[in-house]
């Protein structure tokens, strides 16, 4: 059990300790109030960015600090010297974070004289405040405080903004209907790589706009009042399926909706997002973007291939192969792209691999060019296949690689397989 007494050469009359301690909860708005840390170490490193987040006036008192905290620089005070009393004149609420249990008594004593609350970093039984366990998720703030048991405050306090994360817990009910547009990027396709403020947009749409490549697990956690529109299933062909995708998007909005515009990797990345900006924009629809983690550097991350080096590459160029080399509607001069020296990040270019295969080597670039496919990245059948750019059409069809995949010409491929090649 804890101890509840404190040790016989320390005061007794301060305040007295009951043997199970039942705080009551509050929030404190610390705005511009004087908030007074004592201590430099890693109790108080962890605390003063919360305490300027709410926008307290934060006073460190301790001959050391930790680099962290010394690096706050203006934002805090820093008296660089042991505590005294007198530090306490003018605030609101202390923390007592030293390591030596005595100047910290010292400290709860100074502020219980001046009914200041007061937590303590080494002893919760003679302190007059306790700090929970805290989360914040969409404009609400979970706070555990458990009897003194840390992990356990942290763990329900994880278990409810996860649930409030995922929907679980009914923050739904009361989400802003301020209907619109939201470009959602997805990432590469595992659902834990869509960004929190995706994953929030996603389950507070009215209406999901879903592209045949977006997270697809994702889309079975929506609540089940959400509309669900899979353009992937839209017939007719590519321009006329992005007009009709763009009315689709508008018109939700305008009747009100809140509308998740969703696609993988990043909406801006060979993503037509900005074609539906404009849409919006011309029917006087408001747009707000989420970035995605973008496939061209995720999915060569994901297989452990960087797409910089130091030493290497000062260079990554990201290029569509949806059209061959010499295509009349190609905006790629390959002959230049050839000449680079950097990392090639090649997207949509699984069919036309050879042919752009062959304008590199045309252009200069040496056979002997490390190369490495990866397909599915990050789904369950992710793997990735290595060539040279001398050899990439002969592997491509023995290995049978389909889209989607990611191709990475350069050195940095040798960086992550110096033995293959
Ligand atoms: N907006 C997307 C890209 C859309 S273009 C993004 O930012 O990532 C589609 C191309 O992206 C595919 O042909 C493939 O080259 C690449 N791609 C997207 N997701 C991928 C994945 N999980 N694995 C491999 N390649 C992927």
């Amino acid at each position: 059990m804890h101890e509840t007494r404190p040790p016989a050469d320390q005061p007794d009359d301060a305040f007295e300790p009951a043997d199970e301690l039942t705080p009551y909860p509050a929030g404190l708005i610390l705005r511009g109030r004087r908030v007074v840390v004592v201590g430099g170490g890693q109790v108080a490193q962890r605390r003063v960015p919360t305490l300027l987040a709410v926008g307290a006036d934060v006073v460190v008192v301790s001959p050391h600090v930790t680099p962290a905290i010394e690096g706050l620089g203006a934002e805090i005070t820093w008296h660089q010297r042991p505590f005294e009393p007198a530090d306490l004149e003018g605030a609101w609420y202390v923390l007592a974070a030293t390591d030596s249990a005595e100047v910290n008594e010292a400290i709860s004593v100074a502020a219980e004289e001046r009914r200041i609350f007061c937590v303590r970093s080494d002893d919760g039984s003679r302190a007059s405040a306790w700090t929970p366990a805290v989360g914040r998720y969409d404009g609400v703030t979970v706070a555990v405080l458990s009897n003194r048991e840390p992990r356990r405050s942290a763990a329900v306090r994880d278990a409810v903004v996860e649930g409030l994360r995922e929907g679980s817990i009914g923050a739904r009910t009361e989400r802003t209907h301020s209907p619109g547009v939201t470009l959602v990027g997805g990432g590469p396709g595992d659902p834990e790589l869509i960004t929190v403020a995706g994953r929030k947009a996603l389950m507070e749409a009215d209406v999901v706009v879903a592209d045949r490549l977006a997270p697809r697990e994702l889309l079975a956690e929506l609540p089940a009042d959400v509309e669900l529109i899979d353009v992937a299933k839209l017939p007719r062909g590519r321009s006329a399926a992005q007009e009709e995708i763009n009315r689709v998007i508008v018109d939700h909005a305008l009747a009100g909706k809140r509308v998740a515009r969703f696609k993988g990797g990043d909406n801006f990345v060979f993503g037509r997002g900005y074609e539906e900006i404009i849409a919006c924009r011309e029917a006087g629809v408001p747009v707000t973007v989420i970035p995605g983690l973008t496939s061209p550097v995720s999915v060569p991350g994901l297989a452990g291939i960087p797409v910089t080096h130091r030493g290497v590459t000062h260079e990554f160029t990201v290029i569509s192969g949806h059209l061959p080399p010499g295509h009349p509607e190609s905006l790629t001069n390959w002959t230049a792209v050839a000449q680079l020296h950097g990392t090639l990040v090649l997207m949509m270019a699984v069919e036309n691999a050879p042919a752009i295969a062959s304008a590199l080597l045309a252009g200069g670039r040496d056979a002997s060019t490390p190369v490495a496919v990866v397909c599915d990245g990050s789904m369950p059948t992710e793997r990735t296949v290595l060539a040279t750019l001398g050899t990439l059409e002969k592997v491509l069809e023995t290995e049978a690689v389909r889209p989607p995949a990611i191709i990475v010409v350069g050195e940095v491929v040798r960086v992550a397989h110096p033995q293959a090649f």
